[in-house]
């Protein structure tokens, strides 16, 4: 089922919480809505839920579930999955029934045959590999085999729409990875629609098909994780997305000045700053004719199939963080400090918060 919303806004008070806004997701797709604390991600999915209604103004606002129209249907009629960060699962409940229960209390006349309720709540107990602890009550299981439940019992209804609140926020990063896993696997399963909110930027770029950037309340960019990250439309989007190191000086013929280090750049004379993410630096043991960028090595952490390794320098107003290979690491024989020189494989600049203009290797 698509979601369509239109010219949605939203104030609590004097407090502008959501700018006007358009936003589509399509049937079947995974969005995550991702933005700091306060730019509006939990606003904007109460919105949709009907846990909370937009701003009245001359300009009708519509949210559509595919060509249904349900701006004036209530939150129990809109048929919405439910996840909250906190499990909210029914305590005096056994699993198998909490999983039931969405089910059980529908009218008589849409309400499946128990023996129907039986095989639906089993297949969704074992998508989520719990069916052995059906007889459980929730106080007898792990934080994260208790989110699983909650998500087996969001989809007992079969909703329309699956809407997730920091579904994973309260559970050590372990098993959020896994749950992760669980969900795009159900997800691609079974082919639900789902939004879900978040302000980690590795769980927005993992999970989703599409992720909806917010601040102060408005849609910065709405893209595929890839294109996110390799193409952001604006400063805040690169800024949020990732790791990112400045560069600042005076260009002047062609060169980037900035205290005894210089590196050659295609830019018109005058005050620059230039973004590098930690992959975009590389490290030498000589500088070249066009990149003089002496650094020391003051901290090195191996992070999977990397290893990431801190740089300091006069110039430097904070370090950088850069990202090597192991191959890289070895050859270079980096140790804590160690004198190298860094070499910018691909830069960005940003006009104000606009469009970015990248560039090519300039060394
Ligand atoms: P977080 O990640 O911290 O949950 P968020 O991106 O989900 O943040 P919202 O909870 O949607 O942000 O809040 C957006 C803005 O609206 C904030 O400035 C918040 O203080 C304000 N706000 C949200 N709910 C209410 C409310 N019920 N009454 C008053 N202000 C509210």
């Amino acid at each position: 089922m698509s979601i369509r919303l239109h010219n949605i806004a939203k104030h609590f008070g004097a407090t502008q919480a959501l700018e006007p806004l358009e936003l589509t997701i399509n049937e079947g797709e995974l969005v995550g809505l991702l933005g700091p604390s306060g730019s509006g991600k939990t606003t904007l999915l109460r919105i949709i839920a009907g846990l909370e209604s937009p701003d009245r103004t001359c300009t009708p606002s519509a949210i559509y579930f595919g060509e249904r129209d349900v701006t004036q249907v209530h939150v129990r009629d809109r048929r919405i999955g439910f996840v909250f960060q906190h499990y909210a699962l029914f305590r005096h409940m056994s699993v198998y029934d909490n999983v039931a229960f969405g089910l059980s209390v529908m009218p008589r006349s849409s309400r499946p045959s128990s023996a129907e309720i039986r095989r639906r709540v089993f297949r969704l107990l074992e998508m989520v590999k719990l069916e052995h602890l059906a007889k459980r009550y929730p106080a007898q299981l792990s934080g994260g085999q208790q989110q699983r439940v909650s998500l087996a019992r969001a989809l007992a209804v079969e909703p329309d729409v699956l809407l997730l609140d920091e579904p994973f926020g309260a559970l050590d990063a372990k098993v959020r990875q896994e749950l992760r896993r669980w969900l795009r696997h159900l997800h691609d399963e079974l082919n639900f629609t789902s939004v879900f909110v978040t302000h980690d930027q590795e769980e927005a770029l993992e999970l989703s098909d599409r992720v909806v950037v917010m601040s102060n309340g408005r849609i910065e960019q709405i893209d595929t994780p890839d294109t996110l990250y390799r193409a952001p439309k604006n400063r805040f989007v690169f800024e949020f997305l990732g790791d990112v190191n400045h560069l600042e000086g005076h260009v002047a013929n062609g060169v980037l000045t900035c205290g005894d280090a210089h590196v050659a750049v295609e830019l018109p004379d005058g005050h620059e700053e230039l973004l590098l993410r930690p992959h975009e630096i590389r490290l030498a043991e000589a500088p070249s004719p066009e990149s003089h960028l002496p650094v020391t090595v003051t901290a090195i952490s191996p992070v999977g199939a990397e290893v990431r390794v801190e740089l300091a320098a006069d110039w430097l107003e904070a370090p950088w963080l850069a990202t090597v290979r192991h191959a890289d690491f070895e050859r270079l024989a980096l140790s804590r400090g160690k004198r190298l020189y860094a070499h910018l494989r691909r830069w960005h600049r940003f006009e104000s918060n606009a469009a970015s203009l990248r560039s090519p290797a300039t060394s």
